[in-house]
């Protein structure tokens, strides 16, 4: 048994009604898209079910805003100083944000509330970079040649995010290509899309012009899907699986934009028999049970060393029970809701086949049923063979598959034999293990006798089909702009005509 907290029904709660935002005006859809609340059964949200002719209004108005608007040839401190009024009006708003974000999406509310002051640190962090964007001088070509490289705004900008981190993801992107100086069309999930509408208030009273941020809500078929092939687009930006990552990147292919994508991730932790077992076992928990495993950072694989597997399978299933599973907006909750009957059923199915192939439940397994909305335990799976689809596929839930190793190379192997590479965890308090699993295993972030730590100045982002390109990190503004180079020349020419 895991400990539950059982959802209050939302008897005082009204249901917000939001608009969409396209060229300064907040605007009404044809239809409209309820959502219920994953934790509590009850339509907290309705969003208009924007069009194709919505996302193409957009693009256009971003279009405009980029060509003959004033946000990208302002100076890069004017723009600093907008997003970080931005950062203080996010901060002023963090109840409202972070209740969203739980509510409609079911996490719980304390991560809500940590996820908003990470988002209000990277809107900061974006601002510091817009006033340092600068390009390169050579003045190493000859007296008569100065090469100036210059870093100009890419120009528009597809964002398409999905529901598992509403707020904190437009935040990885949205800043960046604001402070590059480009103009932007948002589209937030279907499911999750209430914060990201706040943050288009926010964003006209911190100053930013009409046009330059437009947000659409609506499917990815309807709304995304033109946003990623438009010819006025020049970039897109996506994070979500990586099946639609891969149908993006094709359908961006079309007229050659840039491509940015955040895609899915198998990650393992790999734990040596001389590692701080204490440390860890909190490490595997918080890693696997964080946003009920829907998280594409999740530590899902452990890949235990075989003669400590037992007795780590044992401690994780004995701290993992004392996990408060339940009400999202309950302070105590650590592990929230499933975010749709679906994903549940999902779920539910990839233990099922995980159990007929020969796995081992060692806790939790089923659904838990709290009275309201969709709840998952902790379960952990063990005698997990690398070739099982619990062990290759994101299973995208608070399922944890158990594998085990004898030596460093079959530890490395394991890791690297999947088709994703995101991140990674090595546990021991060798220094030369630590750093040869560093080197040898293929994923975009190691993380050494820790898991799951960032900070804005560090690059996020995958090897192989966990994506392309990287968020974050000082880079992170240089994403969004193009390289032109300047060639100017001094004095007379070297004259290729030459009289016979
Ligand atoms: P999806 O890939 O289904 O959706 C992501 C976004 O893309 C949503 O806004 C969705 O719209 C939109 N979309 C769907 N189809 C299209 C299309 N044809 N063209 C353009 N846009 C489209 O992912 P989920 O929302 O289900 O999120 C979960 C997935 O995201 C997981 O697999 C997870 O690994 C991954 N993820 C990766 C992260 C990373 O940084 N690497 C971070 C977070 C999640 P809608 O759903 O509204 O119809």
């Amino acid at each position: 048994m895991t400990a539950h907290v059982k959802p209050k029904a939302l008897t005082d709660y009204r249901t917000r009604d939001f608009r969409m935002l396209i060229d300064g005006v907040w605007t009404e859809g044809t239809g409209v898209i309820e959502r219920v609340a994953p934790g509590h059964g009850s339509v907290v949200s309705r969003y208009p079910a924007g069009t194709k002719a919505d996302a193409e209004r957009a693009i256009a108005a971003a279009r405009k805003a980029f060509d003959d608007g004033a946000w990208p040839t302002m100076t890069g401190a004017e723009r600093s100083n907008v997003l970080l009024k931005a950062a203080d009006l996010i901060a002023a708003r963090t109840d409202e944000l972070a209740f969203l974000d739980a509510v409609e999406s079911g996490k719980p509310i304390s991560q809500a509330r940590g996820e908003l002051g990470g988002a209000v640190d990277i809107w900061r962090y974006a601002a510091a970079l817009a006033r340092d964007l600068h390009g390169e001088s050579y003045n190493t070509l000859g007296q008569g040649t100065l090469g100036v490289v210059l870093r100009e705004a890419i120009g528009v900008v597809s964002i398409i995010t999905p529901w598992n981190f509403p707020f904190l993801i437009v935040s990885q992107k949205l800043p960046f290509a604001l402070a590059a100086g480009c103009t932007t069309v948002v589209k937030p999930s279907e499911l999750t899309s209430g914060s990201t509408l706040v943050l288009g208030e926010i964003l006209i009273e911190a100053g930013v012009p009409a046009g330059v941020v437009n947000i659409v809500t609506g499917t990815g078929l309807e709304v995304g899907a033109p946003m990623t092939t438009h010819p006025g687009v020049d970039m897109v930006s996506f994070t979500g699986s990586t099946a639609v990552g891969r149908l993006t990147m094709a359908n961006a292919a079309q007229t050659l934009k840039k491509v940015s994508l955040e895609l899915g991730g198998k990650n393992p932790q790999i734990v040596f028999p001389d590692a701080n077992l204490d440390e860890f076992i909190d490490a595997a928990v918080f890693g696997a049970w964080f946003n009920a495993g829907e998280c594409c950072n999740a530590g899902s694989r452990l890949i235990l060393h075989r003669s400590i597997a037992g007795e780590v399978t044992e401690r994780i299933a004995d701290l993992s029970k004392k996990v408060r599973v339940g009400d999202p907006l309950d302070p105590q909750t650590q592990v929230g809701a499933i975010i749709t009957p679906q994903h549940l059923e999902k779920i539910g199915v990839y233990v099922d086949n995980a159990a007929k192939a020969g796995a081992s439940v060692a806790l939790g397994g089923k659904a838990l049923d709290l009275g309201l909305g969709q709840f998952m335990g902790p379960t952990i799976l063990s005698g997990v063979t690398p070739d099982m689809a619990v062990a290759r596929e994101e299973v995208f839930g608070p399922v944890l598959s158990v594998l085990t190793f004898e030596t460093t190379d079959e530890a490395t192997h394991i890791a690297n034999a999947i088709d994703y590479g995101l991140s990674a965890g090595v546990w021991s308090r060798d220094f030369d293990t630590c750093l040869t699993i560093g080197r040898k295993v293929r994923a975009g972030t190691i993380w050494m006798n820790t898991f799951m730590d960032g900070a804005p100045e560090l690059p996020f982002g995958g090897y192989r089909q966990s994506g392309l390109g990287r968020e974050l990190g000082r880079h992170a503004v240089e994403d969004y702009t193009e390289t032109k180079t300047l060639n100017m020349h001094m004095g007379s020419r070297t004259n290729w005509w030459m009289p016979r």
